[in-house]
């Protein structure tokens, strides 16, 4: 491994000056951070330990029904708050489909929004490719690349987004909250990560320095708490990345659909949001063929970016589950789900 610098600030303002020069990253839980030095993926100069920050550890109810997620606050402690998981039960869904146990226990909120994409010819320093070293070329569309990108990929990258967490975030408006070497600034979560276009090796909105401190969800994504679900299709039920995943989130009024959210996973660089799909849901009745129109819709600009054409008609199928599930009410308990929030968490009831 390279040698590296290692610094832990103990102001946000410190971070942010010691993280502001060339070759410098911030170290949150390190789960994913760490087996990219170990493998001389990633190759920092210097590690700015954020773990000691005082105040992003906290959970927010904040006065206008919204709440606040700190950076720091782990996968597992969000997801098992069961206020949180009861206002937002799709993203508590979501979290608790990720990875293990004990990683959720180490794993940060804004370590997992900046989580870097599986594809395994990104971690294989003997292949090239364009997101490790801008301009080398890509293996992967000659490779394995059943898994890849079928929305917003271009020529030099198909490589996906992998967090589960970002998902329902983006389908419900989630704000990220950032200091940086100007201040403090916000963006929707949906301007975070970026498509691959010619520059795959610039992931994100996030100038050198800029430090996720928290992520906001508005007053308006609890309005979806009794119809939203998070479902993922992975190739073994724990332990594994999404095949293809989705969000879908319902406010049904009188019988209609008054308002639809809908994000899929595993399809792009970016968590996607199906904006044109919940315009088909729009003042409808939770129909079949409603959801299979929104399906459609969602899946209209896909196109196969290796050997994952089944990608497409499984995404559809995705929807059609999600919006399914989501119509008929989230469960007080869910079923036996791989790691359902709803069982561990004794006397939720989030009908
Ligand atoms: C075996 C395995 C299985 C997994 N399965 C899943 C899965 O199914 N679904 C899923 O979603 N994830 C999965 N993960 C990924 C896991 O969720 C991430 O590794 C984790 O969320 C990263 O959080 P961290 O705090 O460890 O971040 P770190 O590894 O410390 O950091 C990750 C990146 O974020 C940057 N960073 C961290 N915090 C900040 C901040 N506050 N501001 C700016 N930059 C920051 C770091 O510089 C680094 O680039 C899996 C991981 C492993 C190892």
């Amino acid at each position: 491994m390279k040698p590296f610098d290692y610094v832990r600030p103990a102001t946000v303002s410190e971070a942010v000056a010691a993280a502001a020069q060339p070759g410098a990253v911030y170290l949150a839980a390190g789960t994913n951070l760490l087996d990219l030095m170990k493998g001389n993926i990633s190759r920092p100069d210097r590690l700015v330990d954020v773990t000691h920050l005082e105040g992003l550890d906290r959970i927010e109810r904040l006065a206008d029904g919204g709440v606040r997620i700190g950076a720091l606050v782990s996968n597992a402690d969000l997801a098992h708050d069961p206020d949180f998981a009861k206002s937002y039960p799709a993203v508590a869904e979501a979290l608790l489909s990720g990875a293990s146990a004990q990683l959720r226990n180490a794993a940060t909120v804004g370590g997992n929004l900046l989580q870097r994409t599986r594809c395994a010819y990104f971690y294989d320093t003997a292949s090239r490719c364009n997101k490790r070293e801008a301009g080398s070329g890509c293996d992967v569309r000659e490779g394995e690349n059943r898994g890849h990108a079928v929305l917003g990929w271009s020529e030099s990258c198909i490589a996906t987004h992998p967090s589960d967490f970002c998902v329902p975030l983006v389908a419900l408006d989630a704000i990220v909250e950032i200091e940086g070497r100007n201040g403090g600034r916000e963006i929707a979560l949906d301007e975070l990560h970026r498509l691959p276009g010619d520059t795959p090796e610039r992931e994100s909105a996030l100038e050198p320095g800029d430090l996720i401190v928290a992520v906001r969800l508005p007053p308006t994504a609890r309005d979806f708490a009794a119809h939203a679900r998070y479902l993922k299709v992975r190739e073994r039920t724990s332990y594994a990345f999404a095949i293809v995943s989705a969000a879908a989130a319902l406010r049904i009024e009188n019988g209609k659909i008054a308002e639809a959210r809908l994000a899929l996973g595993g399809v792009a660089a970016k968590p996607w949001r199906a904006r044109a799909a919940e315009e088909v849901l729009r003042n409808v009745a939770p129909t079949a063929e409603a959801f299979q129109e929104a399906a459609w819709r969602a899946l209209t600009d896909a196109k196969p970016s290796g050997d994952n054409a089944f990608k497409i008609e499984l995404a559809r199928r995705i929807v059609v589950r999600a919006l399914t599930l989501a119509a008929a009410g989230t469960p007080a308990r869910l079923p036996a789900l791989p790691a359902s929030p709803f069982a561990a968490i004794p006397g939720a009831i989030h009908a």
